[in-house]
């Protein structure tokens, strides 16, 4: 038996996307507008067929429309740009994600930033990292938006906690940071260069780990009572055959120590399509002067 609450991301997930729902139905009825997601695979990467597929289910689970553009591999960046000019053009579309990574041929950050930051779901584009820095309201990336909403079901005024966040990529780490400092946290980020991990993390009330290894956050880093969420998401193929998943945090052992988890599977991961959902409905909200509903 784990001393720690666990926070279920999958519950939390159900609840937003049912919020999202019922603004969708409100928004449709009162506003005769639907809103609208367009999502862009380039190639057949497997893990990211089934994220394209879960996202255009559950577009549709919530009442939105649903475009999906499926391109292959051999696609090049110049057709590409055409796309998201064509989609950044159309007004059905609210929302445009591009599934990354996208071929190595590519340039990620052109295409990125060649989406209208208005329609920037995954709030990817430099003007909408840039908002976010500056405590302007733009569109904030997906897991990010996860990881706080599931820490403020531990603890809802995360205001004045010592924040220790592992990692810096542009897509967790930084936009998770900046979250925190928006919610007050004392912020600190932890990277590869970081000296004594263990004692800087240590210090934390609360801990996001968002590094790409494998259990490596252990019980002895963690202050007790601390809340501690867990980006990581690492599929181990079992001696019997089987696969299971792990997270960057090692569950059974630090659910001894901290106050409230988030486990893998059924943690943050859920969470980030749900604010997928939240983000689109913000954004038709915006693009047609329409108050946003509380999400
Ligand atoms: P990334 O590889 O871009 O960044 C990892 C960061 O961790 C880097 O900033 C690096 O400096 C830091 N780091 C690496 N090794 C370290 C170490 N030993 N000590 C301290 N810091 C270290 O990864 P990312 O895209 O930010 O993703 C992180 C993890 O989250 C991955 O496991 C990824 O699969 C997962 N992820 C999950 C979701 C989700 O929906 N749940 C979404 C995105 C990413």
């Amino acid at each position: 038996m784990s001393r720690a609450q666990i926070l279920d991301g999958k519950a939390c997930a159900k609840e937003v996307r049912s919020k999202v729902a019922s603004a969708v139905a409100m928004i449709k009825g009162q506003h005769g507008v639907t809103p609208g997601l367009a999502v862009v695979l380039v190639g057949a990467d497997p893990a990211s067929e089934v994220y394209v597929k879960n996202k255009g289910k559950q577009t549709l689970a919530a009442g939105m429309a649903s475009f999906e553009h499926r391109l292959p591999a051999e696609t090049v960046e110049a057709d590409l740009l055409v796309l998201i000019e064509q989609l950044n053009q159309d007004k059905a579309v609210h929302g445009i994600l591009v599934q990354l990574p996208v071929p190595a041929h590519i340039d990620e950050a052109k295409i990125i930033n060649a989406i209208d930051p208005a329609k920037d779901v995954d709030g990817f584009h430099v003007i909408n990292a840039g908002m976010l820095a500056t405590g302007q309201d733009g569109l904030v990336p997906c897991t990010p938006v996860g990881c706080v909403i599931l820490a403020k079901q531990a603890m809802s005024d995360l205001s004045g906690l010592e924040a220790v966040v592992i990692g810096r990529s542009n897509i967790v780490g930084k936009p998770v940071a900046q979250l925190l400092l928006r919610e007050n946290c004392t912020v600190t980020i932890a990277h590869s260069r970081t000296k004594n991990l263990k004692d800087v993390v240590a210090r934390a009330d609360l801990v996001v780990a968002a590094v790409g290894q494998q259990e490596l956050v252990r019980a002895d880093w963690i202050k007790p009572g601390a809340i501690v969420i867990d980006v990581g998401i690492h599929r181990l193929t079992l001696d019997g055959g089987g696969t299971k998943l792990v997270g960057d945090v090692a569950f059974d052992e630090v659910a001894e120590v901290a106050g409230a988890i988030t486990p893998v599977p059924g943690g943050v991961g859920p969470m980030t399509i749900a604010c997928l959902l939240r983000s689109t409905v913000l954004a038709c909200c915006r693009a047609h002067g329409i108050v946003a509903p509380d999400l």
